[in-house]
């Protein structure tokens, strides 16, 4: 499909980056499950690999399957271009690859997924990488933690799991002062609910393993540019700004203008880390993604009835869930995610840390897992498993407290979630 600016949001979930397939015709994306791609010539192979001209020369780099999906999320976010790869973890290390070096650091929100805290605080340290963790409510402290040495800020849309949403605007109105690239994990938003590029981003990365496959049957993650940012305006990107030594000295940004961080990414990053997304897990992407408007919308409708069912019972102590009037970003949320707060939330139980074990053993349609953005309910305890490696003040900072308990709602009945978390909660405060 083409000129896909003009089309709505549904009609792109379905039909933007594909085609008929040229061979055969076949009407859904095949699974192109090739290694390599024969060249017509000799010219043409080493035009391909001058960047001259686009197309496939090895699956580590492209790959026709995996290409419609990067090209469908670009879409949808409304960036200029996209890399997908093996996860959600990899999207962020492939985001922050070409702008950072030994000694460089990224401005980090406290209120980051567990995974992403432990990434970002210790094993980005073995590159000579570091993270700043701030309170990003805290407009002054976000703007004193850059520094000279900083390349990125970093945060959540909505952050996993406290039911804490970011005011980007305000953030992104800082990285622009500081003329540093914001980069936005809206993973837990996805673009139905949350179009960062339309608050100032410059970068957002999905771990697609969440709701944009929907069904929890791959790992898989992206990185989309909005393809605004001026790497050139500082002289402190060189990898795109400068000759490229791993790239026979191409200027990325020169020579291909919006697109350079998303080409740097493919013929740098992807050829070399190597995090590649193979076409199979593209497939079921591509499969989950044509309803994921549906699916968002019950997400919200069932998050809502069960958080305001939840706040009501005496057996709760709060519930943090921004699509709530008693939630401090409640107020954030026709600004931010205009069509809702999301499926995931908190809730504290009385009786503490023995009460919240108790109650995940005690559900029967919810699911104890450690994953989210799933079509079926799922259930876990933060603090003794997602966010269990962090401090009891990170965990705390993080919105995984060991009294509470994280829900991600599914698109089953809701009226059953709540009959199932009714009983669990009988027996955990038993
Ligand atoms: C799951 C998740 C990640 C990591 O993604 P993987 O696909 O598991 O590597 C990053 N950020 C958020 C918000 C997530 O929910």
């Amino acid at each position: 499909m083409s000129e896909t600016k003009t089309h709505g949001f549904d009609t792109l979930q379905i039909h933007a980056g594909a085609h008929p397939d040229p061979a055969t015709g076949a009407r859904q994306t095949p699974i192109y499950q090739s290694t390599a791609y024969v060249f017509r010539d000799a010219d043409h192979a080493a035009a391909l690999f001058n960047l001259q001209e686009v197309g496939y020369i090895y699956s580590r780099l492209t790959n026709p399957t995996v290409s419609v999906l990067a090209e469908r999320i670009a879409a949808l976010e409304g960036g200029a271009g996209a890399v997908c790869c093996s996860s959600g973890h990899a999207a962020q290390l492939l985001a922050l690859f070409p702008l950072m070096g030994p000694g460089l650091n990224v401005v980090a929100s406290t209120r980051l997924y567990g995974g992403t805290i432990t990434q970002f605080s210790q094993t980005i340290k073995r590159f000579g990488w570091s993270a700043t963790f701030v309170d990003f409510d805290d407009l002054d402290a976000v703007e004193a933690a850059v520094d000279d040495n900083t390349r990125a800020i970093f945060c959540e849309s909505i952050a996993n799991p406290g039911g804490y949403i970011t005011d980007l605007d305000a953030i992104a109105a800082i990285a622009d002062k500081v003329g540093l690239p914001l980069i936005v994990d809206n993973t837990s938003a996805t673009p139905y609910l949350c179009r960062p590029f339309e608050h100032g981003a410059t970068l957002v990365v999905h771990s697609t393993t969440k709701y944009l496959t929907g069904n929890g049957t791959v790992t898989g993650g992206c990185v989309v540019d909005s393809g605004t940012f001026d790497w050139s305006a500082s002289g402190k990107f060189p990898s795109l700004s400068a000759p490229e030594p791993a790239y026979h000295g191409l200027v990325f940004h020169e020579a291909l203008g919006s697109m350079a961080f998303t080409f740097h990414s493919i013929a740098i990053g992807l050829r070399d880390l190597g995090m590649t997304m193979n076409p199979q897990g593209a497939h079921y992407t591509l499969m989950g993604i044509e309803t994921l408007s549906l699916r968002m919308q019950r997400h919200v409708e069932n998050a809502e009835r069960v958080a305001k069912w939840l706040e009501a019972d005496p057996r709760v102590d709060f519930v943090t869930y921004a699509g709530l009037p008693s939630s401090p970003y409640f107020d954030r949320v026709p600004r931010i995610c205009p069509k809702g707060a999301g499926g995931l939330f908190t809730f504290a139980v009385k009786g503490g840390y023995e009460a919240c074990m108790k109650l995940v053993d005690s559900v029967e349609i919810f699911s104890h897992v450690a994953n989210l953005g799933d079509t079926r309910s799922l259930i876990i305890h933060s603090a003794s498993t997602t966010h269990r490696q962090l401090s009891e003040a990170q965990q705390v900072a993080a919105g995984a407290a060991p009294n509470v308990v994280r829900l991600s709602i599914g698109i089953e009945d809701a009226d059953d979630l709540i009959a199932d978390l009714d009983q669990a909660l009988a027996k955990a405060t038993a």
